[in-house]
């Protein structure tokens, strides 16, 4: 089969046309680097995306910071894990780096603030 996959590893954004079979890669065309050929053929085994997201904050200067992910987690569980930023809400101050849910949903990855967000003064 082929098919063109854009990598999204890195900034370049390579459009890469695949020849493969179920997950084996046959040939990658277009890609500047290795790691082209790595990420079709991740996308073809267990396809990964990482997140970036917001998450409402109380009695802070701002009403949400926002959030990522700090590993990839399934494509098809995205959604699952927007739903849980979602019910999240956290209490200012919140710092770059503070860890919002721990091991989301089992999956390997922390919910983690990427913006401060300082407490609001009375
Ligand atoms: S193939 Fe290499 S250079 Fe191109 S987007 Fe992927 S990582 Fe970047």
């Amino acid at each position: 089969m082929k098919r063109t996959f854009t990598c999204i590893v890195c900034p370049n954004g390579c459009e890469i046309d695949a020849e493969y079979e179920g997950t084996n890669v046959l040939s990658v065309t277009g890609n500047l680097c290795p790691k082209g050929k790595a990420y079709v053929t991740q996308e073809l085994i267990d396809p990964r995306r990482t997140i970036a997201s917001s998450v409402r904050v109380l009695g802070g200067t701002m009403p949400l910071a926002s959030v990522r992910l700090n590993r990839p987690v399934p494509k098809d569980r995205i959604f699952d894990v927007m739903a849980e930023i979602r019910r999240k809400t956290m209490k200012a101050p919140v710092r770059i780096g503070d860890v919002v849910i721990d091991n989301v949903l089992g999956l390997g990855s922390d919910v983690v603030i990427t913006k401060n967000v300082e407490k609001e003064r009375a």
